[in-house]
């Protein structure tokens, strides 16, 4: 059998090719995107957090091998990790008992015969299943990081509503016998400023300090030194780039001043119609995947090249308003089997469920 992941069927919606170097070659760039490495990092800190403690979660950060790409996301990761304890530190949404991402697998039932596919099984893993505050129903939690605009009338909430990965959970809940009756999508924003390139040099006395052409100090007439500059006189501001603990307090700071703009929770119910057309979506998604492998393995057996099985969709090449990472590999300057640029991976590594053979389905209902 083959597992279906709720990312495989992304993959494959958003360009069939992008299926094929992923979760048939099973090549992956190397290098994550910096917003992929740091979606995973606060995954993982969250997922401590919410299993553990803040303690746990900040030794593992700190347990990260640090370097120049990658200490301003752990630093960002850290600061939001302690903002996100603070507004939650008495969270009446508790996670169930061992209910902090527990993977699943479930039949793929065709939705018109109800009969469960002999080929694709559905997995993944659920972030969270927690106790509803006001009703003690399962509620499936969604952790979520994002750039984008939170603002209630924005598209991020809108594209949620048709969201197949929430979909997908339900179905993985259901199969691990809990009943949930709605999502909260519970999203950490990230900041919108970095380091400061240039802030004021300070004397001890925490005044600025500003030079004239010669690189003497510019004294005001009384004596005092002078604070700001004047290009048409040749005064300069003496700056440097702000160090990273400068950083991290001005973070904190901001957080702590702008929780409802770090830190947003939304509910989401998914109705018995909501579940019905996921189903009918992924059951031809599968068979769409499907039918490329039988037309690869058709071409291979002229000895010919799999590609044209897995048709290119060019407009999905600057999706996330950055390239694929196999546009270099589409666009022939460069080569899927360079071990520099990319790796084997298991086909779905975010799991440690492997395909069975048979899947034995028994219908509870
Ligand atoms: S670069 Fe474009 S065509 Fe190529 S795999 Fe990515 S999305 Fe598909």
């Amino acid at each position: 059998m083959q597992i279906l992941t709720n990312s495989r069927r992304q993959s494959f919606d958003r360009c069939p090719r992008n299926h094929y170097y992923a979760y048939e070659l099973c090549r992956r760039p190397r290098r994550k995107s910096d917003a992929l490495y740091f979606g995973t990092i606060f995954h993982n800190l969250r997922a401590l957090y919410r299993s553990h403690d803040l303690a746990a979660a900040l030794t593992w950060l700190d347990q990260q091998t640090i370097n120049e790409w990658n200490q301003l996301h752990l630093i960002i990761a850290s600061e939001l990790i302690q903002g996100y304890a603070n507004v939650y530190w008495n969270d009446p949404m508790l996670p169930l008992p061992d209910g902090i991402e527990r993977e699943f697998t479930a039949p793929l039932i065709n939705p018109l015969t109800l009969a469960p596919s002999r080929t694709w099984l559905l997995a993944g893993k659920n972030d969270e299943l927690a106790i509803h505050p006001s009703d003690g129903t399962t509620v499936l939690v969604e952790a979520k990081t994002t750039s984008e605009d939170l603002a209630p009338d924005s598209t991020y909430w809108m594209r949620l509503t048709l969201d197949p990965q929430i979909s997908t959970y339900y179905v993985g809940a259901t199969s691990l016998g809990f009943e949930p009756k709605q999502a909260c999508y519970d999203v950490i924003h990230k900041p919108k400023f970095t380091i400061k390139d240039s802030i004021p040099v300070l004397d001890p006395e925490g005044i600025p300090i500003v030079k004239d052409q010669r690189g003497a100090r510019v004294l005001k007439t009384n004596g005092t030194p002078r604070r700001t500059a004047d290009s048409a006189k040749g005064f300069t501001l003496l700056t440097r780039q702000e160090t990273l603990p400068e950083f991290a307090q001005r973070l904190a700071t901001h957080i702590s001043a702008n929780t409802d703009f770090y830190f947003k929770r939304f509910y989401l119910p998914r109705t018995e119609t909501d579940l019905e057309e996921f189903m009918f979506d992924t059951w031809q998604i599968a068979r769409n995947i499907r039918d490329c492998q039988l037309r690869q393995a058709q071409l291979e057996t002229k000895s010919l090249s799999p590609l044209p099985a897995w048709p290119r969709k060019p407009r999905s090449c600057f999706d996330f308003h950055r390239p694929c990472s196999y546009f270099q590999i589409c666009a022939h300057t460069e080569n899927i089997l360079d071990n520099n640029r990319f790796e084997t991976t298991p086909q779905n590594p975010e799991l440690d469920i492997t395909a069975p053979d048979h899947y034995t389905y028994e219908p509870s209902h």
